[in-house]
């Protein structure tokens, strides 16, 4: 017996320990999860960053793909580094890092879904198609979708910003050539502010993704010579300055101004950056007030 197939037996083992039985979906899910941990080719300190979705008909046999996965990557519900999502018909499992450095997605191949269904309605026992799967050859039974041997994805800085901001509530991300170079959980200015200060000229040509951006973060943005601004909330004067600048943005929402923390009135900063055009002026003018602020 070969070293690969000696470990499928140990997963397979525990994956039935968890789940309680040995079923053809279960060794489904430990199939994909070994054949992610392969392609992924995880350095193994990085296996506790690593992060899976699993959107499947959540019903018995398919969920029990779930412990499969659960079992062989050690990614749970309990550590909430696995999200199940229910879909109609398919069997799709992504994974990525949490850094987004690397990201895969698995599919099932629909027609080793129908051959074990109707083998299951013919009589054949859960333990017997169990091991057919076991020795399926991986190309019959799962497909990395895009083509086998695809490239891993590679997402630009902007996305990878953008992602992080979404998944880890930051209020600032900043990536630069894939390396995530600064990041912030403070409200308003501050954050970009205190980027400046600690990065100067490495922000030029970075990716910029900000919960909110009014006028006096897009100056900034400009200031610093960033490539490329996303923002859940942008207002109107910010769009129109990124856009006579050239710099490239993308936005959800669009509003006419941004507010204070009371949320009452226009926020301090953006009064003074709608008087201002010259991007260094800002910076200055910022600083000025920030610790103006801080004195208070
Ligand atoms: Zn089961």
């Amino acid at each position: 017996m070969t070293n690969e197939t000696e470990e499928l037996k140990h997963e397979m083992k525990n994956a039935e320990n968890l789940h309680g039985h040995l079923g053809p979906f279960l060794v489904i899910g430990v199939k994909i999860a070994r054949l992610a941990k392969k392609t992924l080719n995880l350095d193994p300190s990085k296996h506790n960053e690593l992060q899976v979705t699993a959107t499947l008909p959540l019903l018995t046999p398919f969920s029990c793909i779930i412990d499969g996965i659960q079992a062989s990557t050690k990614c749970t519900i309990g550590n909430r580094r696995l999200k199940v999502e229910n879909s109609k018909r398919d069997i799709t499992v992504k994974f990525e890092l949490k850094d987004f450095s690397k990201s895969l997605e698995i599919q099932v191949i629909p027609d080793a879904v129908e051959m074990l269904m109707s083998q299951l309605a013919k009589g054949a026992s859960n333990e017997e198609l169990a091991w057919k799967i076991a020795s399926m050859p991986e190309n019959q039974l799962l497909t990395i979708k895009n083509g086998w041997n695809q490239n891993l994805e590679k997402i630009t800085d902007l996305e990878k910003a953008k992602r992080r901001l979404k998944s880890e509530n930051l209020t600032l991300s900043i990536v630069k050539k894939s390396e995530i170079i600064f990041e912030s959980r403070t409200h308003g200015i501050f954050g970009f502010l205190e980027a400046i200060e600690k990065l100067g000229d490495k922000l030029r040509d970075a990716s910029v993704a900000d919960k909110i951006v009014g006028k006096a973060i897009a100056l900034l943005c400009i200031y610093a010579k960033v490539k490329a601004v996303y923002a859940l909330t942008m207002s109107k004067e910010a769009e129109h300055a990124l856009k006579e600048c050239g710099v490239y943005f993308e936005r959800d929402k669009l509003v006419n101004e941004i507010l204070d923390a009371s949320g009452k009135e226009m926020c301090p900063f953006e009064k003074i950056a709608l008087t201002i055009v010259d991007p260094n002026e800002a910076y200055r003018k910022f600083k000025a007030l920030q610790s103006l602020i801080l004195k208070r």
